[in-house]
């Protein structure tokens, strides 16, 4: 079981940038989304139900079934915008993977007082579902705004992991969510590398640390993930002249048959991983980090990727790998 809750890191993207992240969607971002959206809703499989029932509708998207449930509560115009949403957040995760990563999933919403999208948690038994909690109030702003649902949608395009290794996971969704929302103009790409240049020091080492697989704290386990999968990205797609990089090795990993309907080691996913790409270059650095408590240096990267001084630098000697990760 994977959660989001009000606290996970991403919602630092409600704070100071909110404002401005609005004013660009409003721009840009339906009509994007608009064009060639990869999955189709089936209305003909809406059911109505009595009073006290969840509503359920069917979703295709690209090969994948989305079942989606409305518990008992919800407005039509709130069940219309959060299907809207649904869709958004399915198309960024379908085109950052290539497809819906699983082939069937439940996705639960529950109606609650309040507004906003007030957290997820994904499951994988008995079969795969996401229950997402969701404020009646909420408007069709917080929902553009939303990260939590492409985070949870994020979780099932990797294998569930042991426990120590929940960084991983957790990484994955932090950062993957990020650049999949950043890829369909759902947030500027600007305000991602600005976020992550405040945020991702929280991921650093503190006191007492043990490296990545021995130091199960919220900073290390999100963020810290998140800073394992930048470096990675970087590093592959600085190898191979911005050809591959993470993208094209989690897409391996499912390819493999790698999912979170199936329990693999870290050891397997990177090395599936890896292997998409010819490269070793997730499997060394986890060997780097995962018992170190050294810290990554940070500031470099930042100049390197030409994203230092709140502002991004096309001079920067790797601004092509910055552009290749979310090009705008
Ligand atoms: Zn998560």
């Amino acid at each position: 079981m994977i959660s989001t809750g009000d606290s996970s890191p991403a919602t630092r993207l409600e704070a100071p940038m909110r404002r401005q992240l609005l004013a660009a969607i409003s721009q840009a971002a339906w009509p994007v989304m608009a064009l060639g959206r990869p999955f189709e809703a089936v209305a003909a499989d809406l059911r109505s139900q009595p009073t006290g029932q969840p509503v359920i509708e069917t979703l295709s998207v690209l090969r994948s079934r989305l079942e989606l449930q409305f518990a008992p509560g919800f407005s039509p115009t709130l069940q219309a915008a959060a299907r809207t949403w649904v869709h958004t957040s399915a198309d960024a995760v379908a085109r950052y993977f290539g497809r819906f990563p699983v082939p069937k999933v439940e996705l639960l919403l529950v109606p609650e007082d309040g507004s906003g999208v007030r957290g997820g948690v994904t499951y994988d038994e008995p079969s795969l579902l996401i229950r997402v909690r969701l404020g009646r109030q909420t408007t069709e702003a917080q929902f553009i705004d939303d990260w939590v649902l492409v985070h949870e949608m994020v979780h099932l395009a990797i294998p569930r992991v042991p426990r120590p290794q929940n960084w991983l996971h957790e990484g994955v969704a932090t950062y993957v969510e990020s650049v999949a929302r950043g890829r369909v103009g759902l947030v500027p790409p600007a305000t991602v590398w600005r976020v992550w240049a405040a945020d991702m020091p929280q991921g650093q080492p503190q006191a007492g640390d043990a490296g990545l697989d021995h130091t199960p704290t919220w900073g290390r386990t999100y963020w810290g993930g998140a800073m394992f999968c930048l470096m990675a990205d970087v590093e592959m797609l600085n190898r191979s002249a911005q050809r591959q990089g993470l993208q094209h090795a989690l897409q391996g990993v499912l390819a493999a048959g790698g999912n979170y309907g199936v329990a693999w080691s870290v050891d397997r996913i990177l090395s599936a991983a890896d292997a998409a790409v010819g490269q070793t270059t997730l499997t060394d650095l986890y060997r780097r980090m995962k018992d170190s408590s050294e810290p990554v240096d940070l500031d470099s990267l930042w100049r390197s990727l030409g994203v230092a001084g709140g502002t991004l630098d096309d001079d920067a000697p790797l601004a092509k790998v910055r552009r290749a990760i979310l090009p705008w």
